[in-house]
């Protein structure tokens, strides 16, 4: 078979996926013995037959693929593929381009800088912060607060890109109590391990306690992590005195925005997020809210130096710069050699122009308000969080209870989203994030909940 025939084919068996979305159960439902005894055994000595791989492969994944495009998907926070941004990715993959340099990929290159100006524009972002285009809010992370790192030891007279951290004067950080696990990884492979974190005791929403803050911002190099959209309840901080009392210790602020930070993207959610441009460095994802396919996220700098300085790279096979002096991607992002991100990126923002943007986010709320207001009148729910953006957090009776009604709404391929411990009890997280999600599909899920919790009396 010939490439064209084969993609064509593959592109059949992808829309088949995307059309029968609506009536496959949204859960896998393959165990773990069963996709390994479909996808295992040993690699024969010899090759097969392009389209025979890439069918087998369809036909055995199946019953393991867990329908996250589906608007009744609602577990983590986990965004769904606009068309535009799919088809961008698959033409970003067939044309294999590699922009960690430009000369490896010069458009590729030009639409990082073309996307990343419009998504800093659309978030509110100073014009002048430099960008990268990585795979997910955990890289994004490492990359902000390597420059950190690196502008606050250069503050203190210290180069720990040359001199490395064993001599180096000592980092505070400040964190939140109710901070994403991804800030404490970043840090761990930034040589601040867990034990040389300040923890700033969090209120009942998650929010950084800012007069926690206050004492705890002392003199001398120090990073605050702030947070924009809390994991549970998608709280958030009071960004403007986080932000003043950063500026007034000298500290650099880093905030986590990895789905919160849309909110600016909408006049009507925008307040949610005021004094966001005020931090030193941002993180959030594409992949959640824009609804670009995995993987794809973004890391700002309001300090171009301090990005290049903690992120660049030169060898003398390397062709950097040349005529027109181009962005040289490498210089900005942890990776070397990686996929050209900002197709997708490119392709959702121009679909969805600015408003289209606001409406995605707004939407999303809205449903989820919905599904609170709804899911408070069933017989035994309570909805733990106020819902001020697209997360709504709801538990019944005990542990127990919780536990089995999510398991058999999951079960039942209604719908699909994950627990977590909230105030030391269980509770059902459930988040509106893709474009696909309808009032029908909120209704469909609280009419499944309403279901499995009758079946507790
Ligand atoms: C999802 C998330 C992250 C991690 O993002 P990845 O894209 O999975 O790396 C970090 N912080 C918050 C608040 C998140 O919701």
């Amino acid at each position: 078979m010939n490439t064209s025939d084969l993609l064509t084919r593959t592109a059949a068996l992808a829309t088949g996926w995307l059309e029968r979305l609506d009536e496959r159960p949204v859960g896998a439902s393959a165990t773990v013995e069963e996709l390994r005894a479909r996808l295992g055994g040993p690699l024969g000595d010899e090759g097969a037959g392009a389209w025979e791989v890439v069918r087998d492969l369809a036909r055995a994944a199946e019953p393991g693929l867990v329908a996250i495009p589906s608007g009744r998907y609602f577990g983590f926070v986990i965004g769904g593929g606009l068309p535009a941004a799919v088809a961008a990715d698959w033409l970003s993959t067939a044309w294999d381009q590699c922009p960690a340099l430009y000369a490896c990929g010069p458009a590729a290159s030009v639409a990082e800088e073309v996307a990343g100006a419009w998504l800093g524009e659309l978030l509110g972002l100073p014009a002048h912060a430099s960008h990268a285009f990585v795979s997910g809010c955990q890289s994004a992370h490492l990359t902000c607060l390597a420059a950190a790192r690196h502008h606050v030891l250069a503050a203190a007279g210290w180069d720990v890109e040359e001199l490395g951290l064993a001599a180096a004067p000592p980092i505070r950080v400040l964190v939140g109590e109710r901070r994403h696990a991804s800030i404490d990884r970043a840090l761990r492979w930034l040589g601040i391990g867990r034990a040389s974190l300040s923890v700033v005791p969090a209120d009942a929403r998650g929010r950084m306690r800012t007069r926690a803050l206050r004492e705890a911002l002392g003199d001398g190099p120090a990073i605050v992590c702030a947070q924009a959209g809390e994991i549970n309840t998608g709280a958030f901080d009071d960004l403007e005195t986080i932000a003043e009392l950063s500026a007034a210790a000298g500290a650099w602020l880093h905030l986590d925005g990895a789905f919160g930070l849309w909110a600016a993207a909408s006049p009507a959610l925008r307040h949610l997020v005021k004094g966001a441009e005020r931090a030193d460095s941002w993180a959030f994802d594409t992949h959640k809210w824009l609804n670009v396919p995995y993987d794809s996220a973004l890391a700002y700098c309001a300090h171009p130096d301090a990005h290049r300085a903690a992120m660049s790279v030169t060898a003398d096979y390397l062709v950097q710069g040349g005529p027109g002096r181009p962005r040289e991607p490498m210089d900005w992002t942890p990776a070397f050699s990686r996929r050209a991100r900002a197709f997708p990126v490119y392709a959702a923002l121009r679909f969805l122009g600015r408003r289209g943007v606001a409406d995605l986010v707004e939407r999303s709320c809205a449903h989820a308000r919905a599904a609170a207001d709804h899911l408070a009148a069933v017989p035994g729910c309570q909805v733990i969080n106020e819902v001020v953006l697209n997360q709504v957090l709801f538990r019944f009776g005990d542990d127990g209870a919780t536990d089995r009604i999510l398991r058999r709404v999951n079960d039942s391929g209604v719908a699909w989203m994950s627990g977590t411990t909230f105030d030391g009890r269980r509770a059902v997280r459930l988040s509106v994030c893709n474009w696909q999600t309808s009032a029908d599909d909120i209704a469909r899920t609280v009419e499944a909940f309403a279901l499995a919790a009758a079946l507790e009396r």
